[in-house]
């Protein structure tokens, strides 16, 4: 009698046993299903961190540096990023403009913030004149709505970070040479690319905001 009650007990647990073996491979089963779905999330993810990591290892100095005849001199800029604008239809702001303390063309000069290549340069109807450098981490960099450039620039030219591109101007928004359709400031874009999206915009807002500690300084 004793030995059928010892007998039942030890099935009653290898029962018990089994079931809960059982129960932990369905939950195993589950997480594993739940890795393997996120796992393109994950690369993704990674893909972006690699894209935002090469924007940091570019950059270099703020593209406005200060004046060394006029320290009061200063730059504000807040973030704008997607803000409505409405030339030429109604789209997001795609970047971040330094509004210079005085509203005159052709006298804050427009600096590299990195190293790298010309990609673009001359007339765009919603940028002025505008120079587009290519950085060695194969960021693009987009200054727009300059007064004028400080040289020559071709397609191909390489670039020093610090480097001056041109003066600050208030171009663009109409055919080429237009001028005084908006305050004098200084547009800049953040562009990656990754194999899905050719022009990734980036809020270069951050990215100027940790600049601010790195200003050169310029005769002006
Ligand atoms: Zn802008």
């Amino acid at each position: 009698m004793r030995q059928n009650k010892i007998f039942a007990a030890a099935l009653l647990l290898l029962l018990f046993l089994g079931l809960l073996l059982q129960w932990e491979l369905d939950w195993l089963d589950g997480q594993t299903e739940e890795v393997t779905e996120n796992i393109p999330e994950k690369e993704q993810a990674r893909v972006y961190y690699e894209l935002y990591e090469n924007i940091w290892k570019d950059l270099e100095y703020f593209p406005v540096p200060l004046s060394t005849k006029n320290p009061d001199a200063g730059i504000r800029f807040e973030d704008s990023w997607m803000f409505e604008r409405s030339y030429g239809g109604s789209y997001g702001h795609e970047g971040t403009d330094l509004m210079p303390d005085t509203n005159v063309s052709g006298v804050y000069p427009v600096l590299s913030m990195t190293d790298g290549v010309v990609e673009k340069i001359g007339w765009l109807e919603k940028g002025g004149y505008r120079i587009g450098i290519r950085s060695v981490h194969d960021v693009y960099f987009y200054y727009a709505h300059l007064d004028s450039y400080a040289r020559d620039f071709q397609p191909g030219d390489a670039v020093r970070a610090g480097e001056l591109l041109g003066l600050m101007g208030d171009t663009g928004y109409g055919q080429e040479g237009t001028r005084g359709k908006f305050d004098v400031h200084l547009h800049v874009g953040i562009y990656v690319r990754t194999e899905q999206i050719p022009e990734l915009a980036v809020n270069p807002y951050w990215f100027l905001k940790f600049l601010e500690a790195r200003k050169l300084s310029y005769d002006y």
